[in-house]
């Protein structure tokens, strides 16, 4: 964080909105999922078992595709689709800057190269019609992120891609609801990359899954997840008879746990109730924040285009900078001060040290994607809150606005 600007005033309130601290993205868990890990711990396998199983059942059923294959985490998600892809050195992949950098991470890992497309300042997903002129003959796939869990649009991407004969892998690390025009996300892409961190829309505490509609991607990404050791290789632990397994690619150890399966299982029946709860807040926040220095989220066109769903995964305020007389860095530190944990997503990732060393950015070569990197803040919209905690949220930042504008 940087520090604060000369003059400006320190954090700590002496009147505080809250005296208890509220935590940024802290899940809603319950009994039930408190019992189902009880449950797995006395049935001895808390290794890749059953459990697993049946969570990649519910959430393939959910999304409505062929497969869905839970991993450790969606940075092993999206790594595996890049290799399941066949990616690697001398590629491009089109990405956005405006991600977490498990995104482009997932790319240079495999020895290709992002290639940064600036994001549309509305919906702050990837600018569609700044594709194609990014598509040189390297360039292998497209990898847009459903940003706070607003869906790209799908349909122009889609098209690029079938027009340069690249593949399309989605990071829906914040998307697992959205759909786009009557299609689930997760099945239209060739893969989509789900997570269930501790912050997201549903929680395993470490947690990912792909979906993906092709037997034979879906059959790698099972493979090299699990050390490259030939279909079922777990199995060689149960009762259903000894098999010698054979290694047939140099994999990882991405296998996602019963333990965390345990928590999925519970949370997938939860998804719609946590969802409605989101969407109830975010509408209190639209109402509040109308009329401070700083822009709420673009409406969606849910109202006229009903067969598209926002996840609303992220609350982000646009700060109106130019109205404040302090920076968004002091702005999180207040509200900090006034008990309110906030998140910052994200800082452009050409601006970050590694991409900007490694490929030679200038802050300016994303001008969208800066601009939100220096005004955004996200505030706390997990379905755990209370209506005491929305009123708080409310309160302090129009406290913390109204007092520096
Ligand atoms: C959280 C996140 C990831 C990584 O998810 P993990 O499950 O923590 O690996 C990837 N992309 C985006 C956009 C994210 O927000």
């Amino acid at each position: 964080m940087k520090p604060h600007p000369a003059g400006a005033p320190r954090a700590a309130s002496s009147d505080p909105v809250r005296k208890q601290f509220l935590v940024f993205g802290s899940p809603a868990l319950g009994e039930a999922e408190i019992q189902e890990v009880v449950d797995t711990l006395r049935s001895g396998w808390i290794g890749t078992g059953p459990r697993v199983a049946r969570f990649e059942e519910m959430f393939r059923g959910y999304i409505g595709s062929p497969h869905a294959l839970a991993l450790n985490s969606c940075t092993a998600a999206l790594h595996l689709s890049m290799i399941a892809a066949g990616i690697g050195p001398g590629d491009e992949v089109i990405t956005t800057p405006h991600t977490f950098a498990a995104t482009a991470n997932s790319i240079v890992h495999t020895g290709a190269t992002p290639v940064f497309v600036d994001v549309d300042q509305a919906t702050q997903n990837i600018d569609p019609s700044l594709i194609e002129r990014a598509v040189t003959p390297r360039t292998r796939a497209i990898l847009p992120v459903h940003f706070a869990g607003r869906p790209c649009e799908m349909d122009p991407i889609m098209s690029v891609a079938r027009r340069h004969g690249l593949r399309v892998i989605e990071d829906a690390a914040h998307a697992i609801e959205s759909v786009y025009r009557g299609r689930h996300i997760g099945t239209i892409g060739d893969a989509a990359c789900f997570s269930f961190y501790v912050t997201k829309n549903i929680v395993t505490g470490e947690g990912g899954m792909v979906t993906t509609s092709d037997d034979t991607w879906a059959e790698k990404i099972q493979t090299y997840g699990l050390h490259g050791l030939s279909k079922g290789a777990w199995k060689r632990y149960s009762d259903s008879g000894f098999v010698h397994y054979q290694v047939l690619y140099p994999g990882f150890k991405y296998n996602m746990t019963d333990m965390q399966a345990a928590l999925g299982i519970r949370q997938m029946e939860r998804i719609d109730a946590y969802a409605a709860r989101r969407r109830e807040i975010w509408s209190r926040y639209d109402k509040a924040f109308s009329d401070l220095p700083a822009a709420v989220p673009s409406p969606m066109r849910e109202d006229t285009e009903p067969a598209t769903v926002h996840a609303r995964h992220l609350y982000t305020l646009l700060l109106d900078v130019e109205r404040l007389n302090i920076d968004r860095d002091a702005v999180v530190e207040e509200l900090k001060g006034e008990g309110i944990g906030t998140g910052i997503h994200f800082i452009s990732l050409h601006l970050h040290p590694y991409y900007r060393e490694r490929f030679g950015f200038s802050p300016d070569d994303f001008p969208q994607a800066r601009h939100i990197s220096e005004r955004t803040v996200s505030l706390p919209l997990s379905a755990r809150l209370s209506d005491q905690d929305v009123d708080d949220v409310i309160t302090a930042v129009r406290k913390v606005l109204l007092r520096h504008s």
